[in-house]
């Protein structure tokens, strides 16, 4: 039987989600893997231990996973990593869940990307019935964008964002914003962005898991992209929401969005809705804080799904307020030791 056979979704009925903050679950971003072929400076240090591929779920049981958190009421799916596109066969997991999309169970599959392998793979995620994809960018100099992700090549993003747009993907650029490294650039990556038709999110950099940079000489606080943005263009509040933390304005020159991802400077924990998984299975209710779950085991432990709903339950019971990042030149440990390719962005 292959994965798309399989149905697990859990029986109707089932009820939602919620945390002891009332507020409903129903995102997940899952890592699926915590590999990459680029190790960006902010992510990443260069000699990364990476997990044994045996503690890795399979693509079947990240599946069946997923599944289940639809059957719980999850309506959108991330698939992020490390990068998602490296993991072998990862369009099979696309193409079983297309199901719970065809069946109107999931609103949103989508995928967070480097783009280096998008090229190969936009049409086939059309196929699976991914709409709209976020790709990460922090520039468009070529010597640059090599220095940032120590391994990338510019033109294989760019070609790749190219076959994005012919499949028909819509494209949210995330750019990191870096000071002293891409701060001078804004103004050209928003006029390349909103001149292709893109939105274009600028985050700030988070302080999570070891990296060779001291995070202080990374951090730019958005507030003060945004004002020196502000003496170039005219940003205009606007009410749009795509279900994730970004806030977003209107730039009247360029017609486009332009979201801010300001977990440092502007807490958006109140309206979280979403938990993270990992590639082995392990449950994160907060992208800032320690405590997880181990999905692994009850996943594994019975071919009825009953253990792992109540390992969900459980888990989403501890779902915290909130993160507690914080950046200053006397907070040397990062917030959490894990990278963000670990979490998965
Ligand atoms: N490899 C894919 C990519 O780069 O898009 C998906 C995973 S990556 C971890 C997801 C997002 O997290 C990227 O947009 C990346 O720029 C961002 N990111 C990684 N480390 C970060 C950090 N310490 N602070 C803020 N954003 C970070
Ligand atoms: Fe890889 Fe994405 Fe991390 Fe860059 S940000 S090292 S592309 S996982």
């Amino acid at each position: 039987m292959t994965i798309a056979e399989k149905n697990f979704a859990a029986a109707p009925g089932e009820a939602p989600l919620i945390d002891p903050f009332g507020r409903a679950v129903t995102y997940i971003r899952v890592s699926v893997t915590d590999r990459c072929d680029f190790r960006c400076v902010y992510c990443m240090s260069e000699d990364m231990n990476f997990l044994p591929k045996r503690d890795l779920l399979s693509l079947e049981e990240l599946d069946r996973l997923c599944s289940t958190f639809v059957g719980l009421g999850t309506r959108k799916i991330r698939v992020t990593g490390g990068e998602p596109l490296v993991r072998r066969g990862i369009m099979t997991l696309f193409r079983s869940l297309s199901r719970h999309l065809e069946s109107g169970a999931l609103e949103e599959v989508t995928v967070t990307t480097n783009g280096s392998q998008l090229a190969r793979h936009a049409q086939e995620l059309f196929d699976c019935g991914v709409r709209r994809i976020n790709v990460s960018l922090d520039t468009l100099d070529a010597d640059r964008f090599r220095a940032i992700t120590r391994w990338g090549d510019l033109g294989k993003v760019l070609e790749g964002v190219d076959a994005a747009q012919k499949a028909g993907l819509a494209i949210k650029i995330n750019a990191v914003a870096l000071k002293g490294v891409n701060d001078d650039e804004f103004p050209r990556l928003i006029e390349w962005a909103h001149g292709r038709g893109m939105d274009l999110t600028f985050i700030e950099v988070m302080p999570l898991g070891d990296i060779e940079a001291a995070r202080v000489d990374q951090y730019l606080p958005l507030s003060l992209v945004r004002a020196n943005l502000m003496d170039r263009f005219t940003l205009q509040n606007i009410d749009y929401q795509t279900g994730g933390p970004a806030r977003y304005v209107r730039v009247a020159e360029t017609g486009g969005r332009l979201g801010f991802i300001t977990p440092m400077t502007h807490n958006f924990c109140e309206s979280c809705n979403r938990v993270r998984v990992t590639c082995t299975g392990t449950l994160f209710m907060c992208l800032g804080q320690e405590d997880a779950a181990d999905l692994r085991a009850p996943l594994r432990a019975s071919e009825s799904d009953a253990p792992l709903i109540g390992a969900i339950r459980d888990a989403i019971l501890r779902k915290p307020k909130g993160h507690d990042f914080i950046i200053d030149r006397g907070t040397a440990l990062p917030a959490v030791g894990r990278h963000m390719s670990v979490t998965g962005g």
